[in-house]
């Protein structure tokens, strides 16, 4: 499927895996891509690129590619290929029909992190003006939602602080529940490299990742903490540093809210959140956690970065608002080298959600409920729009099950495979009325659904993604959509055959509506785009640049916010029946749920899943290295290889999740983050057995 000999033209473009947001030159052959040559004027990645982005794109000619729209009336009847106007006409009368007989609220949809700024926007705009309310979600509930929540509420805006660049002034790092050398490879070298040239490392984590222990480097200090306890961690290296004075009195003096900071200094100092009284809990040895402490406050710029191992818990937004308490309380924030950085995941989850695919906001994170944003929008779309927030996915989901949501339309995501519980969505999606899947392939979802609509991949349309450092990357279009229509027209023809009159001609035009409704993205034009290669947001007349540090003159929020973090163990408990604890994770050649990466090359490297566990776990029952085993949960089992290693903890086993066969979620549980619903995918209690055994 690779076109040989030499490439006759070249398209910069965004690479469509990870939150880094590479930039390359993909180099075609008429409508063939040649090869993927990473550009070396990049701002993200800067002429490098990882396993991914270079190689992992023979998905794009794959033949699983569905390109012809399939429907059927009922989920066990066979697809019958239609074309694009009659695929489209049967979901809008479906669509139409639900909200006639159950209301409004009866439907809804998912928004795609792989999908454009661009095509996220339209989602969620029709789902506001022509679904008629806000039953708006995106993958974000599963993975960075708590960033969302804690970083709005400490600082002010939904979003990492610093740029990529900043980590070469960084003296200390703290890199807690996140593996950037598998998840963000080219962002983890820039790390390495700042790290080689003699920044110190503080790696929190249940694993011992590679950063822990690498070719020529090794972490000053690895806190190997119980999975679910970042908390109880984060409180007691808070609890260190208020009562042995090490806080930057001016910093908080100035930019920071002196009431809320009085009674968190309070908290934190009380003796049982310290870290020999915690030691307990986390399984860290205080002096650890003591030095720890002592070397992120005073060994110069300190900067934290973080990942899902933070935010997929059930005090997920409690950890983001402890992370944010610890750098305002060193003044850690509003300049190079420092910051709190989310290593967002997909390659356009920022955007998906600075789209406003949350239920409750707006594009820009503004509150569905605020009547001046909401009377904005009204006048710029020409429809009342609903001021009460809308289901969050877990809510469509579980209303589903009750009978009263009935239709949901699916861009760009496997929710069978990819969220908790998989046994709870399937029964959510055979339930409904109608789902509409909108995607490259048959993915696990559309075993549930009556529509197929085919997606197109990145390399077939137009529009911008956004990276983990609130970067405007473009998306060129190198060939033609496969499958007739790029994504965002396939949102149009459906808003249109629901009855809105959408006349988008390009995506350029549908950036401009998000420049003119958005005040972070006042400033965005394709022009700027092409001028400047890419720009952080805010962009707008303060900041017609955009924006590399955030928060350097004062908080989003105005001060910045001190919030107090109890620690509350998670439900999940080991015991007799299931005495370990599951944790999870991505390895450097796949991707996610594997949907694009699988039918790559790629899979030499990785071709199935395998559980990590202790040698000495492993011992205790009988198993032996590549032994099938048995993984079992309160939730569900399955059956995968065994591989020791003493990367995890006797007591903690892990896993990925890039194949479909393990079918990881099946174990994992309902238990989610209490302010955001994400779920804890990072704890699940579990018993492990050979597969053959009793
Ligand atoms: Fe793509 Fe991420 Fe790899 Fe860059 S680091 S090439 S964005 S997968």
């Amino acid at each position: 499927v690779i076109a040989q000999g030499t490439p006759d033209r070249a398209v910069v473009t965004t690479c469509a895996y990870c939150g880094v947001g590479c930039s390359f030159r993909a180099e075609m052959k008429g409508d063939r891509l040649v090869r993927m040559v990473p550009w070396k004027e990049g701002k993200a990645n800067r002429g490098h690129s990882c396993v991914k982005g270079r190689f992992a794109w023979g998905y794009v000619h794959h033949p699983d590619r569905i390109l012809t729209p399939m429907i059927r009336e009922r989920i066990d009847q066979p697809w019958r290929e239609v074309n694009w106007d009659e695929a489209l006409g049967f979901a809008a009368a479906r669509l139409n029909a639900i909200k006639d007989t159950h209301g409004v609220d009866a439907i809804g949809g998912i928004t795609s992190s792989r999908c454009t700024n661009e095509e996220t926007f339209l989602v969620q705009k029709m789902i506001r003006t022509v679904f008629g309310n806000n039953n708006v979600d995106t993958c974000a509930r599963v993975c960075h939602a708590p960033t969302g929540y804690g970083l709005k509420t400490t600082l002010g805006t939904s979003a990492g602080t610093q740029d990529f660049d900043s980590v070469e002034q960084a003296d200390v790092i703290l890199v807690i529940g996140a593996n950037p050398t598998d998840g963000h490879p080219v962002f983890a070298s820039r790390l390495k490299k700042r790290l080689r040239a003699g920044a110190r490392l503080i790696v929190a984590d249940p694993r011992r990742i590679d950063l822990v222990r690498g070719p020529h480097l090794r972490a000053t200090h690895h806190l190997p903490l119980r999975p679910g306890t970042n908390v109880a961690l984060l409180t007691a290296m808070a609890h260190v540093i208020v009562t042995e004075g090490l806080t930057d009195t001016t910093f908080i003096a100035e930019r920071c809210e002196a009431d809320a900071y009085a009674e968190w200094a309070a908290f934190v100092a009380l003796d049982h959140l310290g870290p020999e009284a915690t030691e307990g809990v986390t399984g860290v040895p205080a002096q650890q956690v003591r030095a720890a402490a002592r070397l992120y406050a005073t060994g110069g710029n300190a900067a934290i970065y973080y990942g899902l191992g933070v935010t997929e818990h059930s005090q997920g937004s409690t950890t983001v608002m402890a992370i944010a308490n610890l750098a305002m309380a060193t003044g850690n924030i509003g300049r190079p080298g420092v910051g709190v950085n989310p290593l967002r995941g997909q390659n356009n989850v920022q955007g998906a959600c600075d789209m406003g695919s949350f239920p409750h906001e707006f594009p820009g994170y503004r509150h569905v409920g605020d009547t001046s944003t909401r009377t904005m929008l009204e006048s710029a779309w020409g429809v009342p729009l609903s001021a009460e927030p809308g289901l969050r996915l877990p809510n469509m989901l579980d209303a589903a099950c009750d009978g009263s949501f009935r239709g949901i339309y699916i861009q760009g995501e496997d929710i069978a495979q990819s969220d908790p519980n998989t046994a709870h969505v399937t029964a959510a999606l055979k339930a409904m009325d109608l789902v509409v899947v909108h995607d490259l392939f048959l993915n696990e979802t559309a075993s549930y659904a009556h529509v197929f609509l085919p997606g197109s991949s990145f390399l077939e349309k137009d529009g911008t993604f956004t990276n983990a450092e609130r970067r405007i990357n473009r998306v060129r279009r190198a060939m033609a959509p496969r499958a007739g229509l790029a994504d965002w027209q396939v949102t149009q023809g459906l808003a249109n055959a629901m009855g809105a009159g959408w006349t988008y001609g390009h995506p350029e035009e549908i950036m401009a509506e998000i420049a003119a409704v958005t005040p972070a993205f006042a400033g965005v034009s394709y022009d700027l785009l092409d001028r400047q290669g890419s720009v952080q947001w805010p962009c707008n007349a303060a900041a017609p640049e955009g924006t590399p540090v955030m928060h350097a003159d004062g908080f989003v929020r105005g001060k910045g916010l001190f919030v107090i973090t109890d620690y509350v163990a998670t439900e999940e408990r080991t015991g007799p029946r299931f005495p370990l604890l599951l944790t999870t994770g991505r390895i450097l050649s796949q991707y996610n749920v594997g949907a694009q990466t699988r039918r790559t090359a790629n899979c030499a490297w990785h071709g199935e899943d395998r559980l990590e566990i202790h040698p000495h776990d492993a011992e205790q029952r009988g198993i032996d290295e590549a032994d099938l085993v048995k993984l079992t949960s309160r939730t569900g089992e399955t059956t995968l290889r065994a591989t020791l290693s003493e990367r995890v903890a006797p007591g903690v086993v892990y896993t990925t999740f890039h194949h479909p066969d393990t079918q990881a979620n099946v174990v994992t549980t309902d238990n989610a983050d209490w302010a955001t619903s994400c779920p804890e995918y990072k704890v699940t209690a579990v018993q492990v057995g050979l597969a053959n055994g009793p």
